[in-house]
């Protein structure tokens, strides 16, 4: 099969590999269509310390071309994406449903071969069913570009009807998260980003009103007189000033969710400001497999817009040069 090989920091190539064969348990996928998340551009970066010889991508949509041994509830043909990450089934987190939370998990294009390739094998315990009339590019980008602003928005933050929204970082998850929130009914929504192409992106997906922090000599003055009182705050950057300034925006009883993965080490309110106004910090780690099965179905239902999630469809070959590339908030999704 062709497939493409991160071969060291910066070095995406396409190569023949042998074709893959599906384990006990496992079925074998032949790629639809697979989703450039942020995370393959820092695979393909160097930046995750991925070992060369990996193929990166973990949003998938595929046919299923073969069952490896004891797979029931699944057939040859069947359309389906899969989970990004391959959990263990058995500690306290996956048997409690919250397979996010998994100890031991593996991570497609982090340490298992991910689907920019024409096939790939994927546990059966992974699969959701795309329906006829999801097409491959939204299904594949629906398991993270959407379920993980979806769970972030829903389960995390607890967004209720009429509360205000601001979202800092609008690139792909960030500008789902504008437009699940708008679906949620959310009231004001306030988009942050300092890159214009996300800050479109953010309005088309309904936010009231934009905020470029770099322009501003006191962003989180600014940001809280913008918001005007935010009771949800997401941050999908994971850097300590964005995550400062999201912690500023927030108004007595506000919830701070933070999905943007980092090391940094943010400064916080004083513990004065956590109690006398009760707010409070999230993790949130991309979405569990009946949130990613809940996602698709209301796209199926007509419920999430996503006329503006894809951007683009490229084939295989060209991969490559997508990542030379900085990544657009409208998907680019390749196609073997
Ligand atoms: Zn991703
Ligand atoms: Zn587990």
């Amino acid at each position: 099969m062709r497939a493409l090989v991160y071969e060291g920091p910066g070095t995406l190539e396409m190569v023949s590999l042998a074709d893959p064969v599906p384990a006990a348990g496992e079925v074998l996928l032949a790629v639809l269509a697979a989703g450039v998340c942020g995370t393959d551009h820092h695979i393909v970066a160097g930046e995750l310390g991925v070992p060369p010889g990996m193929v990166p991508g973990h949003e998938i949509c595929g046919r299923i071309v073969a069952l490896g041994s004891g797979v029931e509830g699944w057939s040859v043909g069947d359309r389906v994406v899969s989970y990004g990450q391959v959990v263990c089934g058995a500690c306290p987190a996956c048997l409690s449903g919250h397979q996010n939370r998994c100890v031991s998990p593996e991570g497609f294009g982090l340490t298992r071969q991910g689907g920019f390739a024409e096939l790939v094998p994927v546990p059966a315990s992974c699969l959701v069913a795309l329906p006829d009339s999801v097409t491959a590019e939204v299904g594949a980008i629906a398991t993270d570009a959407i379920a993980t602003p979806y769970h972030a928005l829903v389960s995390v933050g607890r967004i209720r009807a009429g509360e205000s929204v601001v979202v800092v970082g609008t690139g792909g998850l960030g500008m789902h998260a504008v437009l699940l929130a708008r679906m949620a009914g959310a009231g004001r929504i306030v988009g942050v980003d300092s890159s214009p192409a996300a800050r479109d992106a953010a309005l088309a997906a309904g936010a009231d009103d934009v905020f470029d922090p770099t322009t501003q000599k006191d962003s989180e003055r600014a940001l809280r007189s913008l918001a005007r009182g935010s009771s949800l705050v997401l941050e999908f950057v994971g850097r300590a000033e964005t995550v400062e300034l999201g912690s500023a925006a927030l108004s007595p009883g506000g919830r701070l969710v933070v999905v943007g993965v980092g090391h940094d080490r943010p400064r916080l309110p004083p513990l004065i400001r956590f109690i006398g106004t009760e707010i409070s910090v999230h993790g949130s780690f991309g979405s569990t497999l009946a949130e990613i099965e809940t996602v698709i179905g209301l796209i199926a239902a007509g419920r999430i817009d996503t006329s503006q999630s894809v951007g683009r469809t490229v084939p295989l070959e060209d991969g490559p040069a997508v990542f030379r590339e900085p990544p657009s908030p409208a998907r680019t999704t390749l196609a073997p």
